[in-house]
C-alpha cells in the first residue's frame, strides 16, 4: 500500500470522460471532484487519484467469541481479535453499530495499527482468527487486505462481516484472502434495501452466490428482523425459499432481533417470538442450520444433526455447553457430517469480552 499525506492510495477506479473519477468498488460508483468524497466518507479524490483516508486507523479492538460474529460452524468457542475502522457504504436507518459506521470525526480512530502488529496482537491474545467487522470492510477493503495477507502469514484465519455490497473485481480479490465470511441479508425486496438502506438487493444475491459457488470461503448468513419492515411470514419464506434454491441447505441462516437505534426510533425490539417463528419457516423449507440471535433461547440457538437431529453442540448465549461431534466433525450418534469448519474439540473463549489496545510490537492491555 502506497502510504501518501493523509490515507493511503485506494484502489478500483477510472477515470470518466467528463474528468470525474468514479469509484469502482461499490455498486454506488460515486462520481468524484476533485476533494469530493464518497457516499462512505472515507474514500476521497485528492491529487487525481482516490485517497483511503483512515488506512491503518482503527475504533477499537476487541477479542470475542466467534459466535459473537456470528458465526456458529467456524472453530466453535475460540477468540477472534475483531476491529472496524469507520464509515459504511449503506445508509441503513436501523444500523446497530452507527456510531462507528456514519462516524465523520476521525478523532473516533484513536488506535493506529498496522498489519503485522493486528497479527501479532491475535497471537499475543490467544486469537486463532481476525475478523473485519463494526463496519463494513468493503470501503477500506485495501487496509482489510493488507490485514489479510499479514494474518494468513502468521497462520491465523480471517473473518469478514459484510453486507456483501460491493463490486465483482474487488470482491473477487478481498475474499481470495478471507477464510469465513457473515453476509448481512438484510432483506429480501429491493423496497427494503432502498427505502431503508438506500441500496439493492440484487448485489448482495451476487455476492451470497460467488462466495458459495466461486470461493472455499465459510459462509452463514444474517437477517435482522425489524418489525413492520421485513419480519412477515411471507418474506421470511420468500428468503429461506431462495437460499435453498441457490445456495442449499447447509449454509447457517441467523434471523437476529431489532432494537430501535439510529434512526428507527419509532417502534419498540422486535419480540423473541419473531425469530423463532422464523426459525420455523426456514427450517420447515428445509434449512438444516437456522438460529435465532439477540434473544436469549438456548434451544434455537444450538446445533443440530439434520439426520437424526441430535444437538451436537449446546449454546447458552456465547457459551458452550455440550459437543456431540467426533474427531472429524461428524455426529456421534448417526456419523452425518456437519458443515463448516471444525478443530477437534471446541474452544473454551466463553461469553467474555476483552477490549485490547494494540502497540506497534503487538497487544497490550
Ligand atoms: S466504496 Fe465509497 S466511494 Fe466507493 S462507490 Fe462505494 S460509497 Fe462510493
Amino acid at each position: 500500500m502506497n502510504s501518501i499525506e493523509g490515507g493511503s492510495e485506494g484502489r478500483f477506479w477510472h477515470r470518466l470522460p467528463d474528468g470525474r473519477i468514479q469509484c469502482d468498488l461499490c455498486p454506488r460508483f460515486c462520481k468524484l471532484q476533485e476533494n469530493q468524497r464518497g457516499l462512505c466518507f472515507v474514500r476521497v479524490r485528492r491529487d487525481d487519484r482516490i485517497v483511503l483516508t483512515i488506512y491503518g486507523r482503527s475504533s477499537g479492538f476487541c477479542v470475542d467469541p466467534i459466535e459473537k460474529k456470528p458465526l456458529n460452524h467456524f472453530l466453535p468457542g475460540t477468540p477472534v481479535l475483531s476491529f472496524g475502522t469507520a464509515g459504511c457504504n449503506l445508509t441503513c436507518r436501523f444500523c446497530q453499530n452507527w456510531d462507528i459506521s456514519k462516524a465523520r470525526e476521525f478523532d473516533r480512530l484513536t488506535d493506529q495499527a498496522s498489519p503485522e502488529a493486528i497479527a501479532q496482537a491475535a497471537i499475543d491474545s490467544g486469537c486463532r482468527s481476525v475478523a473485519f467487522t463494526y463496519n463494513d470492510p468493503v470501503v477500506f477493503v485495501e487496509y482489510a487486505i493488507d490485514v489479510a495477507q499479514a494474518c494468513r502469514a502468521a497462520g491465523l484465519k480471517t473473518v469478514a462481516v459484510s453486507a456483501g455490497y460491493m463490486c465483482e473485481a474487488p470482491r473477487e480479490e478481498f475474499y481470495r484472502h478471507i477464510d469465513a465470511a457473515n453476509i448481512d441479508l438484510k432483506g429480501f425486496t429491493e423496497g427494503f434495501y432502498k427505502q431503508l438502506c438506500t441500496g439493492s438487493l440484487g448485489p448482495v444475491l451476487d455476492t451470497l452466490e460467488y462466495l458459495n459457488h466461486e470461493t472455499r470461503v465459510w459462509l452463514e448468513i444474517t437477517t435482522l428482523l425489524i418489525p413492520g419492515e421485513n419480519d412477515s411470514l411471507a418474506e421470511i419464506e420468500a428468503l429461506s425459499a431462495w437460499i435453498l434454491d441457490h445456495l442449499g441447505p447447509a449454509v447457517p441462516l441467523h434471523f437476529t432481533a431489532f432494537h430501535p437505534d439510529w434512526k428507527m426510533l419509532d417502534r419498540g425490539p422486535t419480540p423473541a417470538a419473531t425469530p423463532k417463528a422464523a426459525r420455523r419457516v426456514a427450517r420447515g423449507l428445509g434449512l438444516r442450520h437456522v438460529y435465532t440471535g439477540n434473544i436469549y433461547d438456548e434451544s434455537t440457538q444450538s446445533t443440530y444433526c439434520h439426520v437424526c437431529n441430535s444437538r451436537l453442540i449446546g449454546r447458552d448465549w456465547y457459551d458452550i455447553t455440550s459437543w456431540t461431534l467426533n474427531g472429524n466433525a461428524c455426529c456421534k450418534n448417526c456419523g452425518t457430517p456437519c458443515a463448516g469448519v471444525f478443530d477437534g474439540q471446541p474452544g473454551n473463549r466463553g461469553r467474555r469480552r476483552r477490549p485490547l489496545l494494540v502497540t506497534p510490537g503487538g497487544a497490550g492491555l
